[in-house]
């Protein structure tokens, strides 16, 4: 089943439920702002959640006893509220999906990577306060699209 949870506006408030895998970017039912795209992606949802991603896709390789990986989360989270409509956090459990883990030749976590158009474009290894994260990020994403 691919995850679906409930987000709030941050823009009004609002309650929206978001699918990780959805065609499109999610937008909020009542203010039709762009809505933070975040969820937990599996193995058999990763090809519809981040290769056929219409926007890029920031996928966070973690694992629940992983100290860092607690101290990014926050971080991984604002990152996908200031940059919602023009990227999708994916978070991907090592644990519950070893599979992924290694298709991508994750050894340490967390790792950050920088999916564009279904391919890898860059990662970042180690955990990073959210500035440095939004910085990499936006060198990185396409200009705002119209
Ligand atoms: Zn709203």
């Amino acid at each position: 089943m691919s995850d679906s949870r409930v987000l709030t506006c941050p823009f009004c408030g609002q309650r929206n439920r978001v699918q990780i895998s959805a065609a499109g970017v999610p937008h909020c039912a009542r203010c039709g702002k762009a809505l933070p795209w975040l969820g937990e992606v599996s193995a058999a949802d990763f090809k519809q959640a981040v290769e056929a991603s219409p926007v890029p896709v920031l996928a966070d390789f973690w694992a629940p006893w992983c100290g860092p990986c607690r101290m990014v989360a926050p971080a991984v989270e604002k990152v996908a509220t200031e940059l919602a409509g023009r990227i999708k956090v994916a978070k991907i459990n090592t644990d519950d999906k070893p599979e992924l883990g290694e298709r991508f030749a994750v050894r340490s976590i967390p790792t950050l990577v920088l999916f564009e158009k279904g391919k890898e474009k860059e990662r970042l290894i180690g955990a990073r306060p959210a500035a440095e994260l939004r910085s990499w990020l936006d060198s990185r994403l396409p200009a705002t699209p119209r």
